[in-house]
């Protein structure tokens, strides 16, 4: 049997489901056919043995229980004493009664004598121990040996038990699965055959057997991404005609020249292999790593002047109008003396052209614009989503960079490559605002090659980062003592930021606004500085302004929303208040702390306030304190976050990842992305692993497969 095959079959083909209990599990997992049922695993294994015993349990433990039922009473309401129902186990060494509150109907899950799992504090009642309104796993019949717990829907009724069945069946009506991998990969890890991997981990006979089964599934899943990723790669770089740059211009040369600093090694590392790329006929899809602060905007628009030499034009893509406005601001800063030759001139020359295209030019500008592009007197364009939506013509294309913070997909790629003249692909730059972690950029960005700038400019001081924690809900801005260090600063000639989550006051939202955070500290705490707001709604020329106030000095403390998350440089800003911190992300913290600590020879601090109201917010604050290091953060988001967030529009329906983890799995990651390159370049249209393709067939989708097998 392939995996193909059995994605054929609907799940009303096992035994037991019907049209209703399709529609459940379709509701509850998204389980339409026999593979999505196989390819639901077990959350745990559990072996009664290994568990601890009624009899072991202390009062207060958090704890699971497995016991066999021997006796249910509903209660009914007394009054204003809700009924509930009582369900007594016992498991040979002690019982325990376990209460659940207004859900009589569940006590026909409880048939005498049927084995359940339950999950949540022990507490003692009346001297016996007891649990109320636990977590539940219906076991069913008792049996020996290792059991799988499989995810489970009390909405859709959807229990353990009844998972346990279908998919036994399915494994049953499967009965030897097709091996896929090449013999020389199952030798070289020592891998189970696929048909021992599922059983091994659906219906296990020992704990060996789950480990074994499962590096196997995991590797699977893996190698599916891996190979999908790496076709893509092959045939985007075989499929199509890139530029071949010059890259001896002077222009590339003279930029470097005159920047007030010298370039870090890691920067000079990684033009080069940029300039690499950009020389070869290929079209580039390269994919820059680097920390806040490690200095990407010079890396870009080397790249983009590179096409500006050769005659070409670039591009630079933002996810946001503001984040749009701070390139063109600063690589308007950049190349402001810059002028290209040109004949027809007085002089012979011309400056270089920077354009800004949003949602918010104005449509005569815009015309302006695009005329410019047509005709090619645009050397650099900047801008959002815009630029690939809408019918935008360049006279020619050469380099693109994408500023991506995980926001652009893959199809907004390819539509921005089209742009270019004639057939010629241009070369694309995809830059990450922040680190992501290793396995994760191998996964989400696997077509792209990776450059990582991994060293800070020279002169870098540690930022000093502070918690200072505050009862939930509760931030009076008077109690805080931040405020005395922030007058200390300003009085020393330095400037500072106040991050709010909010631009108003919200009935829904108990957290801090910019503009009521702006009155109280105008009016109370910083009365004597100078201070501005500044948020998302504000016109741009009213930004600008205040951008510009800011940058001049004119404004000592600047309030403001997560506007200034990315891309605002201002070296004399030496502090950062977050507030209501506990609501941001990592990524975003370290964004805003990436804000300060830009001045050489200045000492920076970063000030977060907020409550660790969850754990998660705990270990995110906790974590800022304890490190500066972009790439550590980023293994601590994907820590908290899971990997969902981070594989997003990515990874769709069947490229999910099921069991393998891209924190607990890195190895694998490696590994597969490994064997995937030597599989695909000894063979690039795997001729000789029909199975393999044809399983990489069933999990893509709809877009890639065309993409990789049209014609
Ligand atoms: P990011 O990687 O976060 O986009 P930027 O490109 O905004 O970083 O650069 C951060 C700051 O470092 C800017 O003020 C920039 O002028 C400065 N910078 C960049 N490269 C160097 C360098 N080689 N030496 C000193 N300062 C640099
Ligand atoms: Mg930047």
């Amino acid at each position: 049997m392939t995996l193909g095959r059995l994605a054929e079959l609907p799940v009303t083909e096992i035994k037991g489901v019907g049209p209703e209990r399709a529609d459940a599990l379709a509701n509850a997992f998204d389980i339409t056919n026999v593979l999505d049922l196989v390819t639901h695993y077990p959350r745990r294994h559990l072996d009664q043995t290994r568990m601890a015993t009624i009899g072991e349990l202390r009062i207060g433990d958090q704890a699971w229980v497995w016991g066999r039922v021997v006796g249910t009473h509903v209660v009914p309401r007394r009054g204003k004493v809700k009924p509930r129902l009582e369900v007594r186990i016992t498991d040979g060494s002690g019982q325990m009664k376990v209460t659940f509150f207004n859900q009589p109907w569940r006590q026909k899950q409880f048939p005498d004598g049927s084995e359940v799992l339950f999950f949540g504090k022990v507490d003692a009642f009346k001297g016996a121990k007891s649990m109320a309104n636990p977590e539940v796993d219906l076991l069913g019949e008792p049996e020996l040996g290792i059991r799988p717990v499989y995810p489970q829907s009390d909405k859709n009724r959807l229990y353990s038990k009844d998972l346990r069945t279908w998919i036994d069946s399915a494994l049953n009506r499967a009965v030897e699965f097709v091996e896929p991998l090449p013999a020389a990969v199952l030798d070289r890890f020592d891998f189970v055959d696929r048909t021992a991997a599922f059983n091994g981990y659906h219906r296990p006979e020992d704990w060996n057997e789950i480990s074994e089964a499962r590096r196997r599934l995991v590797f699977d899943e893996l190698l599916r991404i891996q190979l999908a990723l790496v076709l893509r790669k092959r045939a985007l770089e075989r499929r199509s005609a890139g530029i071949a740059h010059d890259i001896t211009g002077e222009l590339v040369a003279r930029f470097h020249a005159q920047l007030p600093y010298e370039l870090t090694g890691a920067q000079r590392k990684v033009i080069a292999e940029i300039e690499r790329d950009l020389a070869s006929p290929h079209p580039m899809h390269r994919l820059l790593q680097g920390d806040v602060g490690a200095g990407k905007t010079v890396v870009a628009v080397s790249a983009l002047l590179v096409a500006v030499q050769g005659g070409m034009q670039g591009a630079l893509m933002a996810p946001t109008e503001v984040l749009a406005e701070q390139h063109a601001m600063s690589v308007r800063a950049l190349l402001a003396d810059f002028a290209l030759p040109s004949e027809g001139t007085l002089l012979g020359e011309r400056p270089l052209q920077v354009d800004l295209l949003t949602g918010r030019t104005s449509a005569a500008d815009r015309r302006r614009i695009l005329g410019r592009l047509d005709s090619g007197e645009t050397d650099i364009l900047i801008g959002t989503h815009a630029l690939i939506e809408e019918v935008i013509a360049f006279k020619n294309l050469g380099v693109v960079v994408v500023d991506e913070q995980h926001r652009f997909g893959v199809e907004q790629r390819a539509a921005l490559r089209e742009k270019g003249a004639g057939d010629a692909v241009p070369d694309v730059l995809v830059m990450t605002a922040t680190p992501i972690p290793r396995t994760a950029a191998m996964t989400v960005y696997g077509d792209l090659d990776v450059s990582v700038l991994d060293e800070l400019p020279p002169g870098r001081e540690p930022i000093k980062t502070v918690w200072e924690k505050v009862q939930p809900g509760e931030l009076n801005l008077g109690e805080l003592s931040v405020w005395a260090h922030v007058r200390d600063e300003v009085a020393a000639g330095r400037q500072v930021y106040v991050v709010c989550p909010l631009i108003e006051e919200s009935e829904k939202l108990d957290a801090r606004s910019a503009e009521v955070t702006y009155e109280e500290l105008s009016e109370g705490e910083l009365s004597e500085q100078r201070l501005a707001l500044l948020h998302g709604r504000l016109s741009s020329a009213e930004k600008q302004q205040v951008m510009d106030l800011f940058r001049s000095g004119a404004i000592d403390v600047l309030v403001s929303t997560t506007v200034i998350e990315v891309g605002v440089d201002v070296p004399n800003a030496t502090v950062m208040v977050i507030l209501d911190a506990d609501r941001f992300g990592i990524a975003q913290l370290h964004q805003l702390r990436g804000r300060v600590g830009r001045g050489a020879g200045l000492k920076s601090y970063c000030y977060l306030i907020g409550a660790g109201a969850t754990d998660d917010a705990e270990t995110r604050l906790a974590a800022m304190v304890d490190t500066q290091d972009g790439f550590v953060l980023a293994e601590v988001d994907l820590e908290v976050r899971g990997e969902g967030t981070i594989m997003g529009e990515r990874q769709k329906g069947r490229n999910d990842l099921k069991l393998a983890s891209l924190r607990r799995d890195r190895e694998w990651v490696s590994k597969a992305r490994e064997v995937a390159f030597e599989l695909v370049d000894a063979d690039p249209m795997l001729a000789a692993h029909r199975d393999l393709l044809d399983e990489i067939e069933t999990f893509l989708d709809p877009d890639d497969r065309e993409f990789l097998f049209k014609g």
